[in-house]
């Protein structure tokens, strides 16, 4: 009885901080043509992440609070591996969004963030770079300084976006030898097939714009809520459906709020409706709810 009570408490809060998530930035329009209403400005730097001047004086830095949260928790969660190290984060979407034709084509409504993948200096000691550096096919800076990409650890942080439940990552935009070489370590890790050909699909040079042989692009699909205020996805939705599905198979994640709950017409009945959910929370489903919150650190801004 005291157990079930404790579900009920669990289910119900974790509920309503799941549908009050996500009522604040809105998404609108395709990534080359649209705008961001309520963005949310990605810190400076933080645990596990930094920018640059060159980046913070565009003030490119603004986003969905799907799309902030997933940068903000992966860069937090990777910090607990790589500790030297933090990632740098280069541009996401002006103020409002549109378009900043003078850098970028897409990044226009707040669901777009270049990343600088990890490397290594000359010696093969990790470094946090101070700018975007060209590899060649073998992922060795083509400016003769020896830098080179750290295929490991970039691989771990594919990985960790692939999976983060905060928000659905559809791309990761990487010069295809680069792309191709982390798919490869995958695959020498033994990573499970699921989360290899989730990576094939991500993972891609893009056919219509730069070739990415200096950064990483990543793109999440619009959340649920936005999708109803005009957000539109543009190219294959694959990672939503597998995403979807993962989301149906947990009932746990689904409480939480995670992956962002189906939104219905009338917000209120879902809280209402919700402890009817409460009997699929079984003790184990309890146990791993709490070793989620333990382990994927789910940032719970503005969950209040
Ligand atoms: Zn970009």
């Amino acid at each position: 009885m005291r157990r079930l009570a404790l579900g009920l408490l669990l289910l119900t809060g974790c509920v309503e901080l799941g549908v009050i998530s996500d009522g604040t930035s809105i998404s609108v329009g395709k990534p080359s043509d649209g705008w961001i209403i309520d963005p949310v400005r990605m810190p400076d730097s933080g645990r596990g992440f930094t920018t640059r001047d060159v980046w913070r004086t565009r003030n490119q830095r603004f986003g969905t609070d799907e799309l902030i949260d997933l940068v903000v928790a992966v860069s937090g969660r990777m910090s607990t591996r790589v500790r030297d190290v933090r990632i740098v984060i280069a541009d996401l979407s002006g103020p409002g969004g549109g378009e900043a034709r003078l850098w970028h084509r897409s990044h226009q409504s707040g669901r777009d963030v270049d990343l600088l993948p990890y490397m290594r200096d000359k010696d093969g000691k990790p470094f946090e770079p101070d700018a975007m550096h060209v590899f060649d096919a073998t992922g060795t800076a083509i400016d003769g300084s020896g830098i080179t990409l750290d295929v490991a650890r970039t691989w771990q942080l594919v990985r960790e976006l692939l999976t983060a439940p905060e928000a659905t990552v559809q791309w990761i935009f990487m010069y295809q030898p680069l792309a191709d070489k982390l798919i490869a370590h995958a695959e020498q890790l033994k990573e499970p097939e699921a989360l290899v050909a989730k990576a094939r699909m991500a993972l891609k040079q893009p056919g219509d714009s730069a070739r990415h042989d200096d950064h990483m692009h990543v793109r999440v699909y619009c959340s649920t809520a936005d999708k109803q205020q005009g957000c539109l996805d543009i190219g294959p939705m694959d990672l939503w459906a597998l995403r979807q599905q993962e989301l149906a198979a947990s009932p746990v994640l689904a409480a939480i709020g995670a992956f962002h709950p189906p939104v219905a017409a009338e917000p209120e009945p879902i809280a209402v409706a919700a402890p009817v959910a409460a009997p699929a929370l079984s003790p184990a489903d309890l146990r791993s709810l709490g070793r989620i919150l333990r382990t994927r650190d789910l940032v719970l801004r503005r969950w209040r």
